[in-house]
């Protein structure tokens, strides 16, 4: 198929180095046919080994010549078959599906290694030998990036009618105390207890467990079930559970395999103070989306005092990973796009839901997850009428991030959604689900979807004084019936003397519930037993303390704390993936090179056209000049090439870069243009070049579409190096 369209962009039948498909299938049917390889594998084992034990015998017993050599013949059949079935359960724990296919992590190094040539990215400060998970976008990279970032204002805030914001990096403490990070945002950590070197516990349990299930062919299948239970439950382990695990499999310090200290809680902010006095303690900001919650006010009444609204925010977030590997993955600094979407707690229905109801994708609930199973396709429509997912608003930011990543070249096949572990999510969260891509690092997260329903907004009223609320204004005013507490302070001030306030603020404090059951025990009692959590102890309370009764009142408006709906999406994460996804290697035309291509979306591509005079010749060149004229003109980033190079290793440059189509100048009155993964060349006049090239790379026309309606040109010369 010739076809390329904004999201169908690539894909086709290449002989690709990572073969995605295969990887697909591995990953789906691993767990079973591991299993089943294990058992065969312990079968076989007892075999040989009672073979091996009848030989033994036979040869005490002195048997015939012919009747040892037969059992002999016999145990070597045994053993072959051993070896073969080891060979395939090496296979099958590995990822590779044959023993053609390359490991991943050569897979992942060739892809690396493009990157790192290009320039997509530079390790930061390099000269200086550089510093773990901080990282520079070179050219090529900062245009991937740019284009990713236009593309999710695009989709998401022009779509929305989203209100944007820029909030500085640098934060008071006052404001992550609210917000409960300087108290609560870590990660466990272990340390090695003769060295003092950090490591995160869970990294290293997820590595025992995966090197377990990966080297070790002698363990049964339920040591492996087993390790696979942990694995996907490991985000769900407090930290004493951890704990317990790693001295469970006696796990030391890499290296030095040194014991490690129990895990204690690293908060992964870093400090700094805000002004020259020091007095002024502050942070790098760990996320956007508090400069967001702070303006909730502003952002509410900028909007007409109107829900639902969503405001949003691309900056940099900074985490103090404790020791960051996975390369590009995890990193010190980087880009996030957060969106809040401010929503009333009792209707989180969505007025667009219908449009994303019916995308089918891979989901993978929590009952999934914790019974062993696989991820499986759902459709959104139904896991929300299910309540598998909480409600429609969450669901339509799922459906929405799901068209986003397939947009922007996200294989659907190696895409799922996740729900968090009940342990995973925060107490106050009603429902979060991670978009997981999945890479040569397995399944990463990359955008987090989570109902993190009034806490945000509540935590920085109290700490703010300042209301962060909205209003629906009653159309008629309302009777309504409540509860009121009025707490006699003359009785209280005389039985609890400096200790009133805190009877009275807790007695103020008590829910509906809780105050209805001390009226009914007051009036069948006349005392009752109230504790009182700011003195940390019981109280008693008489019925001339307090009364609580039930009043009827006008109510005009309902004033209520919003919730908020928050995707979060790690914009390096997306894009490393993207890179993963989109590359593949095919051999020149000799066939004795390969060469390296990545199938970026027009739309991705961080050039979107090269121009290139066929052979070096004045003529040529001007009309190659004149197209780029155009092509600036018309917006679209592109390349001029008027070296003498073969035009073969002039294509295989600009296709390791991702670049979709390419002009060549063969004459004055027309040219070539060649599209890069199936290398089909039309011919164009001149002047209308620019114009196809900017129909096709801004998705208003299809190659499909082109090639059938343009003469078709094929050039033994054109693509002979490459
Ligand atoms: P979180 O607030 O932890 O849910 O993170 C939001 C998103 O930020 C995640 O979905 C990741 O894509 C991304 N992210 C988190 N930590 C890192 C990191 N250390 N390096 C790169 N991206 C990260």
């Amino acid at each position: 198929m010739r076809c390329i369209s904004l999201s169908g962009f690539g894909f086709k039948s290449v002989s690709s180095f990572f073969n995605l498909r295969a990887l697909s299938f591995t990953f789906s049917s691993m767990a079973s046919s591991e299993d089943s390889l294990r058992r065969a594998l312990a079968d076989k084992q007892s075999a040989v080994e009672a073979q091996a034990n009848s030989v033994r015998a036979l040869k005490a017993a002195g048997a015939p010549k012919p009747d040892v050599e037969t059992a002999i013949e016999a145990l070597n059949a045994l053993k072959l078959q051993k070896a073969s079935i080891e060979k395939d359960l090496q296979a099958a724990v590995t990822g590779a599906a044959d023993g053609s296919a390359v490991s991943r992590e050569a897979f992942r190094q060739a892809v690396l290694n493009t990157l790192e040539r290009r320039l997509f990215y530079i390790l930061s400060f390099k000269i200086y030998r550089g510093v773990a998970g901080l990282y520079d976008y070179g050219p090529p990279g900062c245009a991937v990036r740019s284009n990713v970032l236009a593309f999710w204002r695009q989709h998401f805030v022009l779509e929305e009618n989203m209100l944007e914001v820029h909030c500085p990096s640098v934060t008071p403490e006052i404001v992550l105390k609210a917000s409960g990070h300087v108290d609560k945002f870590t990660d466990l950590m272990v340390k090695d207890e003769k060295t003092g070197t950090c490591f995160r516990a869970d990294h290293l349990l997820k590595d025992f467990c995966n090197e377990k299930l990966q080297k070790d062919l002698t363990i049964s299948a339920e040591t492996a079930a087993e390790l696979r239970h942990v694995l996907a439950t490991l985000d769900d382990l407090s930290s004493d559970e951890l704990g317990a695990k790693i001295r469970k499999y006696g796990i030391t310090a890499p290296d030095t395999r040194n014991p490690l200290s129990d895990p204690y809680p690293f908060n992964l902010m870093f400090q700094t103070s805000i002004g020259p006095s020091g007095l002024s303690p502050g942070y790098m900001r760990p996320e956007t989306a508090q400069g967001i919650f702070v303006n909730f006010k502003d952002l509410y009444y900028y909007n007409g005092n109107k829900l639902p609204f969503a405001a949003a925010q691309i900056g940099e977030a900074f985490r103090n990973e404790i020791s960051p590997r996975q390369g590009l993955l995890r990193v010190r600094e980087f880009t996030l796009a957060e969106i809040e979407h401010f929503v009333d707690p009792e209707d989180k229905s969505h007025p667009k839901f219908s449009e994303v109801a019916n995308l089918e994708f891979l989901m993978f609930p929590r009952k999934e997850q914790t019974s062993g199973q696989s991820a499986k396709i759902i459709r959104l429509g139904e896991a929300v009428a299910e309540g598998i997912v909480n409600n429609e608003t969450l669901g339509y930011f799922i459906g929405r991030v799901y068209l986003f990543l397939t947009r922007l070249g996200i294989h659907e096949n190696h895409l799922r959604f996740r729900q968090h572990l009940a342990n995973e999510m925060a107490h106050y969260a009603a429902d979060c689900w991670d978009a997981e891509i999945e890479s040569s690092y397995g399944w990463i997260e990359c955008v987090g979807i989570a109902d993190r329903s009034a806490y945000d907004l509540r935590a920085h009223s109290e700490k703010s004084g300042v209301a962060l609320v909205a209003a629906e204004k009653f159309s008629e005013p309302r009777e309504v019936e409540k509860l009121v507490v009025i707490p006699v302070k003359k009785e209280l001030g005389l039985a609890f003397k400096g200790s009133q306030k805190n009877v009275v603020e807790a007695l103020e404090a008590m829910k509906e519930e809780e105050a209805l059951e001390m009226k009914a025990n007051l009036e069948t009692k006349g005392e009752v037993e109230f504790y009182v959590c700011t003195l940390e102890k019981n109280i008693t309370i008489k019925k001339s303390m307090v009364t609580i009764s039930k009043e009827k009142k006008k109510e005009h408006q309902r004033v209520f704390t919003p919730s908020v709906i928050e995707p979060s999406f790690g914009i390096g994460r997306i894009i490393y993936c993207l890179y993963e996804h989109s590359y593949y290697m095919r051999p020149s035309k000799a066939g004795d090179e390969q060469l390296n291509v990545f199938r970026f979306p027009p739309l991705v591509a961080p050039i979107k056209c090269t121009v290139f005079p066929l052979v070096q010749n004045q003529q040529y060149e001007n009309v190659a000049k004149d197209i780029s004229k155009s092509l600036t003109a018309a917006g679209i980033s592109h390349k001029i090439d008027i070296t003498g190079t073969s035009i073969g290793k002039r294509y295989a440059r600009t296709d390791e870069l991702g670049v979709p189509f390419a002009i060549t100048v063969d004459s004055t009155t027309s040219v070539t243009i060649r599209e890069r993964d199936s290398k089909d060349q039309i011919r164009v006049d001149v002047e209308e070049a620019a114009a196809i090239v900017k129909e096709v790379t801004e998705g208003r026309r299809t190659w499909e579409d082109v090639w059938s309606s343009f003469p078709h040109h094929s050039s033994v010369s054109a693509d002979a190096d490459d």
